[in-house]
């Protein structure tokens, strides 16, 4: 079960593009639109003072030149496919949920324009996925770990790090998916060729995972995101926690534990980058209650 999700992906790499699923895309896209609207989760989110956050952030160089629709495009091929491997939860209120929870979080980031979208998805596997342009999923496994909304935006934190950073966008670069130096992607992308090495190079990142820095910087940022949007920064952590119980030969935190750091080498780190600076915020919001909770 645990290489399911891995398989999938990267069998409709070889496939054509029939596997790329952007019906249940769209559908989520605009129950997103209908269900949040221009004003995000404004009025329920927790609005906390503002902590100790901001300043560790450091400024994002700038990368490459891949225009923000271009970016955008190239996600939604790759999130096309994910959810080809794996569809959507059916549930209506939980993605809406999500959504309003992550577009929060992605609010109090650098890139808060940016039109995200946010899912979780049928797999058992412990796990969850970014793409380019600001498409970010969860697995049912991973959502059923986790206990309050605090966790959630943790979990959402990291992801929405790895877009806000370019992490993925930068690997697809550097393995010359995407030819930045020229104009041309604004064609490219479409024809049926560059599509296919795109999405197979963005399953194959998935699959692979980032280099553990990239990793690292999403954990510290995402708690810092966490933090920003009044949560209880120490989701990400508690979260962290689970997954390290669960012992690594288990096979639904088999992809996980192939394409990050050991969760205990993270909490080290994340421990050594906290420090006490987030404790003043340990009572911050968890909303317990809040969490859409799945069978
Ligand atoms: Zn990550």
């Amino acid at each position: 079960m645990n290489r399911f999700l891995l398989l999938a992906m990267l069998a409709t790499m070889a496939t054509e593009s029939g596997a790329i699923d952007f019906d249940n895309l769209k559908k989520l896209e605009d129950r997103i639109k209908g269900a949040t609207g221009q004003s995000s989760s404004a009025p329920q989110a927790p609005r906390a003072a503002p902590g100790p956050a901001p300043s560790q952030v450091p400024s994002i160089p700038p990368v490459g030149n891949v225009p923000e629709a271009d970016e955008v495009k190239i996600g939604r091929q790759i999130a096309g496919n994910l959810l080809g491997a794996a569809p959507l939860v059916n549930n209506p209120a939980l993605q809406a949920y999500v959504n309003r929870v992550g577009r929060w979080v992605a609010s109090a980031s650098e890139r808060p324009d940016l039109k995200w979208t946010f899912g979780v998805i049928e797999s058992n596997d412990v796990n969850a996925f970014a793409a380019p342009g600001g498409y970010v999923f969860l697995t049912r496994g991973l959502y059923r770990l986790l206990r309050d909304e605090a966790d959630l935006a943790g979990v959402l934190g990291h992801e929405i790090a790895h877009v806000v950073r370019k992490h993925h966008l930068k690997l697809l670069q550097k393995s010359q998916a995407i030819d930045v130096g020229s104009n041309l992607l604004k064609d490219q992308i479409g024809n049926q060729k560059v599509t296919k090495t795109l999405i197979g190079s963005g399953a194959e990142i998935l699959a692979r995972g980032l280099d553990k820095d990239a990793e690292f910087e999403a954990d510290r940022m995402g708690v810092v995101l966490a933090a920003r949007a009044g949560y209880d920064p120490f989701g990400l952590p508690a979260v962290l926690q689970e997954i390290s119980a669960a012992s690594a030969d288990s096979s639904s935190v088999a992809l996980l534990f192939k394409t990050h750091p050991h969760p205990d080498e993270r909490l080290a780190r994340l421990g050594e980058a906290m420090g006490d600076r987030f404790d003043a915020l340990k009572r911050s919001k968890n909303l317990q209650e809040r969490l859409v909770r799945l069978p």
